[in-house]
């Protein structure tokens, strides 16, 4: 089935190999079993279930909420000789008619439906008149609460599936790979023997870099200078920094637009296609942009901030090097940025359970901003891919040349003062407490009485919790799950305050300073 499987490759796609993992995906459809892919955007699951439609009787119904794309995506399988059409809400209904009447002969491989679609009985009925051997879901963490994109509809997939008069083989894909949203795809949709899949998550045409610098907006400026021809995205949390960081570099005469929710749909869609078409060449923009566009000649992606969490971060940097093309990408930390996301998690509407699980994957974020270990392969664990690389060579890590210095006596300091404090406490007040700090909180509490209060006074109180946080990302201690995460002793602190262990980082900014301008 597999050779087929190439065969129809290279006849329909002109491509004369399977990418790593494809055919993993492929044969364990072909043979008979439901898979669950988790692959990035541009990782090509489309050739994961397109492939396996064309050797399948009947046809494969492809769920998908990107409607936008769907007529697009109808139009390179028309163009390619693979006959596909899709029903959703833009069509008038004796059109739906037409198409459901044909997808009933048997006229087409690929039928792509948006899932409220399966929200409507009548529909549902259709359904079962057709001969569908395969469901493929695109986007499938909609299905969990847990995912970013909750998307009630996406639970009547798992209706359909009993409805269908045989049951269908389930191919559901995804970029998200937390563990929770794993689970409840697989528990949602009832899938049977499962294979999950992980792949595709490395890029290696991008160079990522995290960087400590002290004035963001000067850094951007120049970093642009030494690029003026160069397209490249500038992502920030806020509106109001996005507009700021516009406006500075609007003034300084760089060809700039922006994009955030505040805007008019038409500024948006201006601003959006002057960027595409190279108008401008610099897009300032809040999370909000990117959904959707393809430019394929992003030559960097700089965060003014860190995002929320690794998926965010992985999706938003992705958005360089789409054409294979060594392209840049450039987190700008700054410990306001934990403060940032920490808010804005506490003001969310989420239940507990829900903002623990945010906390949680925030702390991926932080610890990625802070580790001393390749970024490349942090990424690509974190993403649970298996055979990652000590060091990849292209990362701002791999590439910072400085020695580790021996911080055993600040290491020791610090895990006192945890185990004084009981382990009961977050990053923050630690470190204010090892600054000796004035703060009423502390005081009220009692920790001006420490024998451990203001032994690092000589810190700023921002190098104590950089210190902090990466004695957390080297897995010295630890941060608990839950609404309010304390900062907890691994063993191996222990070991550390017997003195039969010493801790080596990196010095303090604990990352090399970015290149700003290319040789
Ligand atoms: P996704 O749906 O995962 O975002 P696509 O399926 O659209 O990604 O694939 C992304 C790009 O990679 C497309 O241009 C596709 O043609 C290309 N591609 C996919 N599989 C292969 C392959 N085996 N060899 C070469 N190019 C491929
Ligand atoms: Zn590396």
């Amino acid at each position: 089935m597999l050779q087929q499987a190439q065969k129809l490759l290279k006849q329909y796609y002109g491509y004369s190999s399977f990418r790593n993992g494809q055919n993993d995906i492929i044969s364990s459809v072909l043979a008979g079993n439901d898979v669950l892919g988790i692959m990035p955007t541009g990782g090509g699951k489309s050739i994961c279930y397109q492939i396996p439609a064309l050797l399948l009787p009947g046809t494969t119904l492809v769920i998908s909420p990107l409607i936008s794309l769907m007529k697009d995506q109808i139009d390179t399988l028309d163009s390619m000789g693979i006959p596909a059409t899709f029903i959703n809400s833009s069509l008038t209904y004796p059109e739906v008619e037409n198409r459901i009447q044909k997808a009933g002969k048997g006229l087409y491989k690929l039928l792509y439906i948006a899932p409220e679609r399966l929200e409507m009985e009548r529909f549902m009925v259709l359904l079962q008149k057709l001969t569908i051997s395969m469901v493929a879901i695109d986007e499938a963490h909609c299905i969990s609460q847990w995912g970013h994109d909750f998307r009630p509809s996406y639970r009547s997939i798992s209706t359909l599936l009993k409805m269908l008069p045989e049951r269908p083989i389930v191919a559901a894909f995804t970029a998200t790979a937390t563990p929770e949203v794993v689970d409840d795809i697989v528990n949602s949709l009832s899938l049977h023997n499962t294979n999950v899949f992980r792949n595709g998550f490395d890029r290696p045409n991008l160079t990522y870099t995290v960087t400590r610098v002290a004035d963001k907006k000067d850094y951007m400026k120049q970093w642009i200078a030494g690029r003026v021809k160069e397209a490249g995205i500038i992502y920030a949390a806020t509106r109001k920094d996005v507009d700021s960081i516009y406006e500075y570099l609007y003034k300084s005469g760089v060809s700039v637009g922006k994009y955030h929710a505040g805007l008019s749909d038409k500024e948006r869609n201006e601003a959006q296609e002057k960027f595409l078409f190279d108008d401008v060449r610099v897009m300032v923009a809040s999370n909000a942009f990117g959904m959707g566009i393809d430019k394929s000649n992003v030559r960097y992606v700089l965060h003014y901030n860190m995002p929320r969490n690794m998926e965010a971060y992985y999706q938003e940097a992705g958005r360089a090097g789409r054409d294979g093309e060594p392209s840049e990408c450039v987190l700008l930390f700054s410990p306001q940025d934990i403060m940032i996301q920490k808010f804005l998690i506490e003001q969310s509407q989420l239940p507990p359970d829900r903002k623990a699980n945010e906390s949680k994957k925030l702390q991926s974020m932080i610890d990625y901003c802070h580790t001393p270990r390749c970024l490349r392969s942090y990424i690509l664990q974190y993403f649970g891919e298996k055979d990652t690389p000590q060091s990849c060579g292209n990362c701002s890590q791999c590439n910072d040349t400085r020695e580790r210095v021996n911080m055993t006596k600040d290491a020791q300091m610090i895990f006192s003062c945890i185990l004084r404090m009981r382990e009961r406490y977050g990053v923050t007040l630690v470190a204010s407490v090892l600054k000796g700090s004035k703060l009423k909180k502390l005081i009220d509490l009692g920790f001006e009485q420490l024998p451990t209060y203001g032994l690092l006074a000589h810190h700023a109180e921002k190098t104590i919790i950089s210190r902090i946080n990466a004695l957390i990302a080297e897995g010295y201690l630890m941060i608990t799950e839950g609404q309010y995460p304390v900062v907890k002793l691994q063993t191996i602190a222990g070991a550390v305050l017997k003195g039969t262990e010493e801790v080596w980082l990196k010095p303090e900014d604990n990352v090399a300073p970015a290149s700003v301008k290319r040789s």
